[in-house]
């Protein structure tokens, strides 16, 4: 096909192609699609008969190049409108659009809305049935597309391992999934149109996160159980809905504690070998066991400080299991803080110097504190310990010990890096350490785990806070005393 020819066939796919004596040389694809096989090298008149203007053939046609005319297909009866042109080869061309006035003639066409080029949207009423058309195709499409939707997220929700509720306004269950009829042991039906609190009572949060639910569940049908999950509201088309989604947490809890029992298991098989592992390196190194080379030593001294390591992350594994089950007995006694402050500059004051950070350390003189001082000294010296590590050289650390007859306030600044604001809770767990803090030197993560355990059982708090000037940390930890506690 030519290239004239082609361009002639994208506008106008009904076109007809002659030569002077008005033979066929080609046709356009939709035209030939109607018209079948063998159009080529016959004439006009033989194909289509001019019914407009009246009593025309293809001859009188010869001066009316531009004009409209009105053509039948002999063959099939579908009639034309168009006009005929002479191209530059000095061929002619029809260029046609199919006339169709009703719908019954559309369908009597058998001509597909794909057949029709840009020219054919010409045709008044055809366009309009094009438009209808394509809408109707396109409603049709939207609708199946939104049934697929549908049944995709029917099909997500009701094989979710969490039980979902969809609650009215006044907290009544208007449906369930599968998971929420075996939570509840009944099927939807039953569970539609019961109060959602007769079968979860809300228990109130520990902390402040709404995201994080805990219920006590109670089934139409089985045993209780403890309950965790979320809940939030939708708009809907009917106004304002609850979604409730909530799992059983007993299995998640077991897990955890086999996990954790495990873990402790492990570590305190490991206390025993350790012990002797990193002793005799202990002597090796000093030379108490002969002379020891320079390049030895160095390397007794790496795999001392690693023992050593190790040994402090089993020791912590260890805490934390014990404080986690409240297996640790706390002593509650009054004790003085001036006792408090000379153990914890015991401790501290080493790791200062060889730190090169100045540590000051004071105490309300006089002052006396209540609780477990040993386990009240392990917070002080973890908090201290880690300011000493995050602060540089030269740098500045202060530990106060404040008490007053509400109880006791440590307070650990640093002139380190600080915390990001977003990270000042998370370090409180279990192995969180913020990453890109280029001083730390190896910790287990698990200090401030232990430390929030420790004041947990006293009762009170620790939070970590920007430096009162603005940059450094600042570590509180409140032991609220007894009185404080009760009221
Ligand atoms: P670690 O053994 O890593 O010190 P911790 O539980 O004591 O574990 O601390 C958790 C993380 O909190 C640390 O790894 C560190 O990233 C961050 N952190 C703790 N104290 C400070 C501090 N004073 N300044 C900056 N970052 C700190």
């Amino acid at each position: 096909m030519s290239d004239a020819a082609a361009t002639l066939d994208l506008v106008s796919p009904f076109h007809l192609r002659c030569d002077a004596q008005w033979t066929v040389t080609g046709v356009g694809r939709s035209l030939a699609k109607h018209l079948g096989v063998g159009v080529v090298g016959r004439s006009f008149d033989e194909l289509l008969e001019v019914r407009r203007p009246a009593r025309a053939d293809a001859r009188a046609l010869e001066r009316k190049a531009g004009q409209i005319l009105l053509l039948r297909v002999r063959s099939t009866g579908l009639d034309l409108r168009g006009e005929w042109v002479t191209l530059p080869s000095g061929e002619r061309a029809v260029l046609c659009s199919p006339w169709v006035t009703s719908e019954e003639q559309w369908r009597s066409s058998g001509i597909e809305l794909t057949d029709l080029g840009p020219q054919d949207a010409a045709g008044d009423y055809l366009v309009l049935l094009t438009a209808a058309r394509q809408q109707s195709i396109d409603l049709e499409r939207l609708v199946e597309e939104v049934g697929a939707k549908e049944r995709r997220l029917a099909a997500i929700v009701d094989n979710m391992r969490e039980g979902l509720l969809l609650l009215d306004e006044e907290g009544v269950i208007e449906s369930a999934n599968r998971s929420a009829t075996r939570l509840l042991g009944a099927p939807e039906s039953e569970l539609v149109g019961l109060a959602a609190n007769s079968l979860l009572e809300a228990v109130p949060a520990a902390g402040e996160d709404a995201e994080a639910l805990e219920w006590e569940v109670r089934p139409v049908h089985g045993p209780g159980f403890r309950g965790r999950g979320t809940s939030y509201e939708i708009r809907t088309m009917k106004g304002p809905r609850r979604v409730v989604l909530f799992r059983d947490a007993t299995e998640e809890e077991r897990l955890l504690q086999m996990q954790r029992e495990f873990l402790a298991i492990v570590s305190h098989e490991l206390r025993t070998p350790l012990a002797s592992i990193q002793a005799p390196l202990g002597l090796v190194a000093s030379g108490a066991m002969g002379d020891v080379s320079e390049e030895a030593r160095e390397m007794l001294e790496i795999a001392s400080r690693n023992g050593q390591r190790l040994r402090q992350l089993v020791d912590d594994v260890i805490d934390l299991e014990r404080l986690q089950k409240g297996s640790l007995p706390m002593e509650r006694v009054e004790f003085p803080l001036a006792e408090l402050l000379e153990r914890s500059r015991d401790a501290l004051q080493p790791i200062a110097e060889s730190e090169a950070v100045e540590l000051t350390l004071e105490s309300t003189p006089e002052g006396s504190a209540h609780g477990d001082q040993s386990r009240i000294l392990q917070v002080v010296v973890n908090l201290g310990a880690n300011a000493i590590k995050h602060t540089p050289q030269g740098g500045c650390v202060s530990v106060s010990l404040l008490a007053d007859d509400r109880g006791l306030v440590v307070e650990v600044e640093d002139d380190g890096p600080g915390i990001p604001e977003e990270l000042r809770e998370r370090v409180f767990e279990r192995f969180f350490q913020v990453s890109g803090s280029d001083r730390r030197q190896g910790g287990t993560g698990l200090g401030l785990a232990i430390s929030r355990l420790i004041v947990d059982q006293h009762d009170g708090s620790i939070e970590a806070l920007e430096g009162a000037d603005g940059s450094g940390s600042l570590f509180r930890a409140r032991f609220p005393s007894p009185m404080e506690v009760k009221g």
